[in-house]
């Protein structure tokens, strides 16, 4: 995953407002959409015409204001593929009334569905959750879970029971029997135990919360609103954002297993005081600058 924006609320020289890439084999996921998106984007080269979800977080502009541009851009650099948007409600008005007003898009298909807290979309090899964040405007987080894949193929215990190197395996990794003249030989013979697959949880423009800590509950990473450090806790509480040590709390309590501190005041230039503050509580805590790309295995 890509972080193609960091910052929060206004960019400055060296973070871009909120976005987050996500390439998962040849599907890409767009968690937010800040202000110069499609730039971002652009330069990570991601591709223009893959299977492709946009999650909004919440109605706020620096969360927002990317999308008009980032549809019209993909759009005249060829997209051809349905674009799914997904968000809270006002999402749909946002994207008929950019259309309609300065018609943008005419060359894919767009849907636009609006969720709530509780919902879950599902795909063929996982599952989004959606959950309530706490920012004074109704906010969205989201946790993307891969299914369990299959165990591990144990090839010299095939052999053993005489399954033949070819075809018979593939059925046999998709979770199918198969039969060896009069004898059925079943998957679990030779498949170790399903392992988990990766889970990621986006959570920002949010104070610490217990809907969004049961969200991450063991998540691989955790990218949470860190806007402010210690010493502005009080504007951390007045505009429903989180410290950076709040956003490690988050972290610690849902068992998560790496922590990204994200929207990042544009007062901050350097940021590293927020590492530190977050590390004291949870140490495996990183502060990725924009363009950054992280590799989460589960
Ligand atoms: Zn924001
Ligand atoms: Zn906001």
């Amino acid at each position: 995953m890509t972080f193609l924006g960091t910052g929060g609320s206004v960019p400055n020289k060296f973070r871009n407002l909120p976005s987050v890439l996500v390439r998962r084999g040849p599907e890409l996921l767009l968690f937010d959409c800040g202000e110069g998106t499609q730039r971002q984007f652009l330069y990570a080269r991601a591709g223009i015409n893959r299977k492709m979800r946009i999650l909004i977080s919440h109605m706020h502009g620096d969360h927002v204001f990317g999308l008009p541009g980032m549809l019209h851009s993909l759009s005249l650099m060829g997209r051809t593929r349905e674009l799914e948007i997904i968000g809270p409600k006002g999402v749909i008005g946002l994207v008929t009334s950019v259309n309609r007003v300065v018609r943008l898009y005419n060359r894919y298909p767009i849907r636009v569905r609006e969720v709530k807290p509780g919902q879950v979309v599902k795909d063929e090899e996982y599952a989004i959750h959606v959950a309530a964040a706490q920012h004074g405007i109704p906010c969205l987080a989201y946790s993307f879970q891969e299914n369990p894949k299959p165990g591990r193929f144990d090839t010299a215990q095939a052999r053993k029971l005489g399954v033949p190197e070819g075809p018979l395996w593939k059925v046999l990794q998709s979770g199918k029997p198969v039969k060896i003249g009069k004898r059925r030989v079943i998957p679990r013979l030779v498949l170790g135990h399903p392992r988990r697959g990766v889970k990621l949880t986006y959570a920002v423009d949010t104070r610490p919360c217990s809907s969004v800590i049961k969200l991450a509950a063991g998540s691989d990473l955790l990218i949470h609103d860190s806007c402010f450090a210690e010493s502005a806790a009080s504007k951390a509480r007045e505009y429903g954002h989180s410290t950076a040590s709040e956003a490690a709390r988050v972290a610690k309590r849902s068992k998560s297993r790496l922590l990204a501190l994200f929207h990042i005041s544009a007062m901050y230039e350097d940021a590293s005081p927020l590492l530190t503050e977050a590390r004291r509580v949870f140490h495996r805590t990183i502060l990725p600058r924009d363009m950054e790309t992280v590799s989460v295995v589960a």
